[in-house]
């Protein structure tokens, strides 16, 4: 058994999607469970209609353009007379339904962003079907159960792997298996999802629960590099890489895969491909029980960041008590730090810049807190550095926060 995953890029229109299905086919006669995406970027989208409704506006506008995308795409792979375009009006249908009951704010977000998952699958299972490549279309939320934490559901990992292990062997034998990335179901039958990008992490859980042969992460890149080529040109490829360096590239943000995918695999040993689906033939990166000789310096970038600065109201200074308090609401909204730094009176932090979150957190602070922000900041880390590599980025004029320790150099970057 393997298992594949593509991402939003890979099925972004007609062209993707085809091509998508042409490296399914290729491997047709394995047994696979194929976890997808919704297409390019739909779940924004989806979140702009969610905004649209919290600040009481027409969500019709938002939700058309979503339902134009999705139907331009069905037009150029299906005949107009297909059942597919009504089985997405109907998902459309669902989603209006949603809109208008009384949930709560992170409740409502998963009901509403997992619909471009459903749509996504539902269209590329269509599709492969119609190619003669017998698929199965399997509704992920019946598989992978969560707490009723949303957003961020937590993994009832007992009653994962009985449900997956219950009949996802035997229902590979006869089809490939289409399913949602993202996406669960809680203890109280509403729909989860899993983080952002959460996709990955979905792979990871199939794989892990039915003790895959390998998981395989199709990208538009050529597997995993030690910079983003965009930026850096002469950016090197890895062949292979070890669990635990991939693992923290990223938890630094290497966006190429999710930070929770690693440690299911790694604990089984189940291999980790990270492969181009431009370039199907050539082999990326394979994550995996190795060691290197040396590791060559890695830079991540993570765009978006907000800087957020907590500043004592009265003469006290920051103490153990005034920490707590900004702790556990970041952990009740779900916040993760990705860098932090005090002074005497003042605690600054470096969180993603996550939709309604920071919002959230200003607002149950704000007794306590004199607070700042800073948004759209780029947080740069560079990994194993070397010195001539310090020396280029120490001189950034914009730097609002720098770390280093040794073997990682951190910093904070101003637009
Ligand atoms: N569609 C979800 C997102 O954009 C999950 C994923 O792509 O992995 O965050
Ligand atoms: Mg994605």
């Amino acid at each position: 058994m393997k298992v594949f995953k593509f991402g939003g890029a890979s099925v972004k229109n007609a062209d993707a999607i085809r091509n998508m299905c042409n490296i399914i086919s290729n491997h047709s006669g394995e047994k696979l469970v194929v976890v997808i995406s919704a297409m390019g970027k739909t779940t924004n989208a989806l979140e702009a209609v969610i905004a649209a409704k919290l600040n009481n506006r027409d969500t019709e506008e938002e939700i058309g353009t979503i339902y134009n995308y999705h139907h331009t795409i069905c037009s150029e792979l299906f005949d107009e007379n297909d059942s597919i375009f009504t089985t997405v009006s109907e998902i459309f249908d669902d989603l209006r339904h949603e809109l208008v009951q009384n949930y709560e704010y992170n409740q409502l977000y998963d009901q509403i962003v997992s619909k471009g998952e459903l749509i996504s699958t539902r269209i590329i299972a269509a599709y492969l079907n119609k190619k003669n490549c017998n698929a199965e279309w399997l509704d992920a939320r019946e598989y992978i159960r969560t707490d009723n934490n949303f957003r961020e559901g937590r993994i009832d990992w007992r009653l994962t792997e009985e449900l997956i292990r219950h009949d996802i062997a035997q229902k590979a034998e006869d089809n490939i298996l289409i399913t949602q990335g993202f996406i669960g179901r809680s203890e109280n039958n509403f729909t989860t999802t899993l983080g952002r990008e959460g996709s990955d992490f979905t792979a990871a859980i199939f794989a892990s629960c039915l003790t895959a042969e390998s998981v395989t992460v199709w990208k538009d890149v050529p597997g995993i590099l030690n910079a983003d080529p965009k930026v850096i040109p002469d950016a090197i490829l890895f062949d292979e890489l070890p669990y635990k360096e991939a693992a923290e590239m990223t938890y630094y943000g290497a966006s190429v895969i999710h930070p929770k995918t690693i440690k299911p695999l790694a604990n089984k040993g189940i291999p980790l491909y990270v492969r181009s689906f431009d370039h199907p033939d050539e082999p990326g990166t394979i994550i995996h029980d190795c060691k290197l000789k040396v590791l060559p310096p890695t830079i991540i970038i993570k765009n978006d960041q907000c800087l957020v600065s907590f500043k004592v109201i009265d003469y006290t200074f920051i103490n153990e008590e005034n920490l707590s308090l900004i702790f556990k609401s970041l952990s009740e909204i779900d916040m993760k730090i990705n860098i932090m730094q005090n002074s005497a009176i003042s605690f600054s932090i470096v969180v993603d810049y996550e939709f309604n979150k920071l919002e959230r957190l200003l607002e149950s602070l704000k007794s306590h807190f004199d607070i700042r922000y800073n948004t759209g900041l780029k947080l740069i880390t560079v990994k194993n550095y070397a010195q001539e590599i310090l020396n280029k980025y120490r001189n950034d004029q914009r730097i609002l926060l720098e770390q280093i320790s040794r073997n990682n150099y951190r910093a904070l970057i101003a637009p």
